[in-house]
């Protein structure tokens, strides 16, 4: 079984169909980079496997349990206890520190605020934050900051880490780095990973890539319907 499969994905938000049946395996500890241009639609696939949007019909299986048939709030507790999330720069917390961004998901989760703290500290100094604890993120550089990021959705040791341009707004020496942080600490939790990006050089850090044009999965590499970005 892998670790997700997603079968005949189609989503339609009203006349629009964003997805048109989609097949996706992820296996175990495998990283998958899901490309393709603006309004193919790789967000909303990436909403669907991650359990954040229902799809029209279709269905995602998390080890064979079937996201899209349990409830918002069944879903949600999924989302928070067994996935990650690494958005675009600018999702943490501004009013909170580094180490206080890192330490809410696993509070979130049960853990008493000490030993949150206590583990978030470790995590931030695992990806050379030693010393930046305190700061808030507007204190911090970009990479630093998609750096906490990464802390924040890996504390928890999720299943499955779903990030969503996590390079975006980054120059590309910084986008490498938070790639090669991003990929080693999802393998070293044991997690799978699914990144969606329209650039090239990102994808690469990924054990596989799939194109997405016009709400299909097309052949790797392939340049039909044009526009493929970089
Ligand atoms: P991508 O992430 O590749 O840019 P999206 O998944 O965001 O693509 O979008 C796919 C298609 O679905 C586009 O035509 C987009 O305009 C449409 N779409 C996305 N989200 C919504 C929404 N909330 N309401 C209506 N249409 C949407
Ligand atoms: P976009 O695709 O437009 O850049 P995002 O990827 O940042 O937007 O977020 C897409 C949607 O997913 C937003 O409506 C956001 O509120 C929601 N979202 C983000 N993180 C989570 C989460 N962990 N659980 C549920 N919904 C989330």
């Amino acid at each position: 079984v892998p670790r997700l499969a997603a079968r005949g994905l189609v989503h339609r938000f009203g006349d629009t169909s964003a997805l048109a049946g989609v097949d996706v395996d992820l296996a175990d500890g495998e990283s998958l980079a899901v490309m393709g241009p603006s309004g193919s639609g790789k967000s909303t696939l990436l909403h669907v496997l991650a359990g954040i949007l229902v799809p029209t019909s279709g269905t995602v299986a998390l080890r064979g349990l079937e996201v899209q048939a349990l409830s918002e709030k069944e879903r949600s507790l999924l989302r928070r206890r067994r996935y990650g999330f690494v958005f675009q720069l600018g999702q943490l917390l501004s009013e909170l520190s580094a180490l206080e961004n890192v330490a809410l998901p696993a509070m979130l989760t049960g853990a008493s605020r000490a030993d949150a703290q206590a583990s978030a500290g470790q995590w931030l100094a695992a990806l050379g934050l030693a010393g930046a604890e305190g700061r808030r993120p507007g204190e911090l550089s970009g990479g630093q900051a998609q750096r906490v990021a990464v802390a924040r959705a890996l504390i928890t040791r999720p299943e499955v880490v779903f990030a969503d341009e996590p390079t975006g707004s980054l120059d590309q020496a910084t986008g490498h780095d938070v790639m090669q942080v991003l990929r080693d600490a999802t393998r070293a939790v044991g997690a799978s990973l699914v990144v969606v990006t329209h650039d090239a050089d990102v994808a690469a850090w990924c054990d596989r890539r799939i194109d997405v044009r016009d709400g299909r999965v097309v052949a790797p590499g392939s340049t039909t319907g044009g526009g493929a970005g970089p």
